[in-house]
């Protein structure tokens, strides 16, 4: 049978026949079967069944620049004519690597001026981990092994990704986290913040850096990472006092500061990186996803000067490296991909035009019986659905987790041609930059539909 006679049924009948997919109940998946998404145009995708849905998580937080990008499309071909594949081992290189790599050093805060390139974000963390050891060792205090991160934090899905993050039902499976990794608590207001404001709660948050860097012993931590807002744990908007009282208590520690920018990185909040958003000096920055908008795979570690000195004079051979680091392609589609981010003024728009727009659409939602919380940061946002808008903080009260009334809104969603996620009861959206603003208002009608219709089936 030739692909384009396959039904929808065909293709979910082989799908659950041999395809394991990710984070994905295997049952679940066998009984209900997989949408199948065979197209895609600027911010929307097809199905196999021709329904049209508009991609408000740009893929999987990633296709920044919208589908069908000609000149991302061009790219490739034309690289993958000239010299599909060599490697950056051994003191070799291709052009589009080192194209990129300047062109990286140039959209980055100034503290960077060196990339390691990987294949995707998690490998790109786990480049994290060993450089930042490294570093250690080599500034003669070996005992500085442990990294900090966040419990609901998201750093990928390896041994070192998963363990970095702190979602503890990945945890549970395989035995992590790996040693050397220890968690403090999110900076979610809704969760933690009862009685404060946010800024205040924001520095009791920081706070807990602190409070764990000395328990574990000033001497024994090598860094902190965090996303500048946490996308899969919900889109976790941070207070504003958050960040910078993160680097200054980094700084007073001399801990290296690492900035997981796989999703804020590329424009997603209105600045180039997340961090000059939240006001912080990273150190490391690891970045994939919107490098390439996510038409192939491509991750890596934008080294500051401050590691990369110590690196490039003292640390003779760095025993890492990946067959796909600097991948000519990816590279290519990158220098594609930023160029013409440039071109068409992605961040800026995000900054000044649709982000805005966006923002005032969420609050704008706060009127629906359905929503208590929302946050929204350039073009990242969460609603947060109630039982009641009891209280005058805006906190609400939270529906019986058993209700699964996220998974009930998510489900209209994708009936009424609208791609949006459910972390439990939080609908996030993440998406593509290319939007207009007219488009943030179709978006905005589609998401209040959905809300409507869940509301109805509550009734
Ligand atoms: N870091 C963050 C903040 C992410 O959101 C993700 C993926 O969603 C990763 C790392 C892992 O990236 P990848 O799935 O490319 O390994």
């Amino acid at each position: 049978m030739t692909t384009t006679t396959r039904t929808t049924a065909d293709w979910q009948a082989l799908d659950a026949a041999h395809f394991l997919h990710p984070f994905t109940d295997f049952q679940a998946l066998a009984k209900k079967g997989s949408r199948i998404i065979e197209r895609g145009e600027n911010v929307y995708l097809w199905d196999t069944d021709g329904h049209r849905l508009f991609d408000a998580m740009s893929g999987l937080w990633c296709v920044n620049v919208g589908y069908g990008q000609q000149a991302l499309i061009d790219a490739a071909t034309a690289q993958m004519t000239k010299l599909p594949f060599y490697n950056s081992f051994f003191q070799t290189t291709t052009p589009p690597a080192v194209e990129l790599a300047e062109l990286l050093a140039e959209v980055t805060p100034p503290q960077f001026k060196h990339v390691f390139f990987a294949g995707s974000g998690s490998e790109g963390n786990d480049t994290v981990i060993r450089m930042v050891r490294r570093y250690w060792d080599l500034k003669g205090q070996p005992e500085r092994q442990v990294i900090l991160s966040r419990w609901n934090g998201y750093h990928g899905s390896t041994m070192a990704g998963a363990s970095l993050g702190g979602m503890k039902y990945m945890h549970a499976q395989g035995g992590l986290p790996i040693p050397g990794i220890d968690h403090i608590d999110q900076p979610h207001w809704l969760e933690h913040g009862a009685g404060m404001t946010r800024d205040e709660f924001g520095l009791k948050a920081a706070g807990w850096l602190e409070q764990k860097i000395l328990e574990v012993g000033p001497d024994k931590v090598a860094a902190f990472i965090g996303e500048p807002v946490q996308g899969a744990g919900g889109v976790i908007v941070p207070p504003a006092t958050y960040w910078p009282e993160i680097q200054r208590i980094c700084d007073q520690y001399g801990i290296l500061l690492v900035s997981d920018e796989v999703i804020t990185g590329f424009g997603r909040t209105g600045n180039w990186f997340g961090c000059e958003t939240m006001g912080t000096r990273p150190d490391l920055m690891t970045f994939a996803k919107g490098v390439t908008s996510g038409y192939v795979p491509l991750g890596g570690v934008m080294v500051g000067e401050r590691v990369a000195k110590v690196l490039i004079e003292q640390g003779g051979e760095f025993e890492h490296g990946y067959t796909y680091s600097g991948h000519p392609v990816a590279c290519a589609v990158a220098l594609a991909n930023i160029r013409l981010m440039r071109e068409q003024r992605l961040v800026e728009r995000v900054r000044d035009e649709t982000g805005p727009r966006l923002a005032a659409v969420f609050e704008s939602l706060r009127d629906h019986p359905l929503v208590g919380e929302t946050q929204s940061c350039g073009l990242m946002a969460a609603l947060q659905l109630v039982r009641a808008k009891d209280g005058t903080d805006g906190r609400g009260t939270p529906f019986d987790p058993a209700l699964e009334v996220g998974m009930v809104c998510r489900g209209h969603c994708f009936g009424n041609g609208l791609v949006m996620r459910a972390v439990g009861d939080r609908m996030i959206i993440a998406p593509p930059l290319v939007m207009t603003v007219e488009q943030v208002d179709e978006l905005a009608g589609l998401i209040r539909l959905c809300l409507d219709l869940t509301l109805a089936d509550l009734q």
